[in-house]
């Protein structure tokens, strides 16, 4: 049996970050945020262990710490240290099985990985965002792709599994940049990747570009065909995919944010795949007028978000779409 797996958040603000990516909204939350206590890390991670320990038997799941926020490995090593002393104390209990970070690929060398492994991290996660040097320096990451590639390289070397984010739409970017980065990105081989649409949030330097008219976002449709463009290239690699879309948290929503906001964004792209492949059966057995019965383990993928897919076969060549059970 597959083991069901869980990721432990835990948010942790980078309140000395020397970057001003154009798209990042730190700044403005960091006067509200705190930082993390180790006595706050416990009470997090016990509330979801409690949770996950509830509704299922020890054996069946697979449950990592996740320290996401900011940018992990670049904060004080002694507060990198103290946090990951206690998601160990976890890992040595036997309670949760791995430990994940995520940071920039310029805070990655020999000294942080070797703290890194000493302390059991088992995956990281670096934020690439694109392997365009104009766009990257556009969106003032201050880092290069080559970074990117040093880094992953490191982190393989160090047996710790590397996982990539990258966004699409950000400033200079195009279509077929996008594509590009999906490319570089599968070729240093992550073990899995996350997908970021640019949205546009309160108290960031994109904010300002947009009014200023410097910067226009993605459109929903447009951002939804270009995700499902990029995660085709990740699944025809076999590269898992653990997140399309920005998490629903810390006052992201639709009111909040300018841009190709949409909260079942992944259940978009993921339907927008099914209806590719769908459409290539369709055309290449000249199929039209009559009923598709598709044994699928993906049912509302298949027939589309508010059954779009199922209207799109239908409008076009008048077929009917039935699902049967497996
Ligand atoms: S490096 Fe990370 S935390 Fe720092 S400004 Fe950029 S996105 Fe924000």
């Amino acid at each position: 049996m597959k083991k069901k797996f869980f990721h432990i958040p835990i948010f942790v603000p980078h309140k000395g970050c020397p970057h001003d990516c154009v798209f990042c909204n730190q700044r403005k939350i960091t006067g509200r945020q705190k930082d993390i206590t180790t006595g706050e890390a416990k009470l997090i991670i016990d509330s979801h262990l409690e949770t996950i320990e509830k509704y299922n038997e020890k054996g069946t799941y697979y449950a990592e710490i996740a320290f996401f926020g900011g940018s992990f490995t670049a904060i004080d090593i002694n507060k990198q240290t103290k946090l990951l002393k206690i998601a160990q104390s976890y890992v040595n209990s036997g309670r949760v099985h791995g430990i994940r970070c995520s940071t920039r690929p310029d805070a990655i060398d020999d000294d942080i990985l070797l703290n890194c492994k000493k302390y059991g991290v088992t995956a990281i996660e670096l934020g690439v965002q694109s392997a365009d040097e104009e766009v990257l320096s556009l969106s003032e990451r201050g880092h290069s792709f080559k970074d990117v590639e040093n880094a992953s390289d490191l982190i393989k070397k160090y047996g710790i599994e590397l996982g990539l984010q990258m966004m699409t739409g950000l400033p200079g970017d195009t279509f077929e940049k996008s594509i590009e980065t999906a490319n570089k990105i599968a070729s240093l081989c992550p073990k899995n990747v996350r997908i970021y649409p640019t949205l546009v949030m309160e108290g960031t330097r994109l904010m300002e570009m947009y009014e200023k008219g410097e910067y226009e976002p993605q459109s929903l449709l447009y951002a939804v065909n270009l995700a499902a463009e990029v995660a085709q290239i990740f699944i025809s690699k076999g590269i898992d995919i653990l997140r399309i879309s920005l998490q629903t948290t810390d006052g992201v929503n639709a009111k909040t944010v300018i841009g190709p906001y949409h909260e079942a964004f992944a259940e978009l792209v993921y339907s927008e795949i099914e209806k590719r492949k769908l459409e290539k059966h369709i055309i290449e057995n000249k199929l039209s007028n009559c009923t598709l019965e598709i044994k699928t383990d993906k049912p509302s993928q298949v027939i589309g978000h508010r059954r779009s897919n199922k209207e799109y076969f239908k409008e076009k060549y008048n077929i009917d779409i039935k699902l049967t059970k497996n």
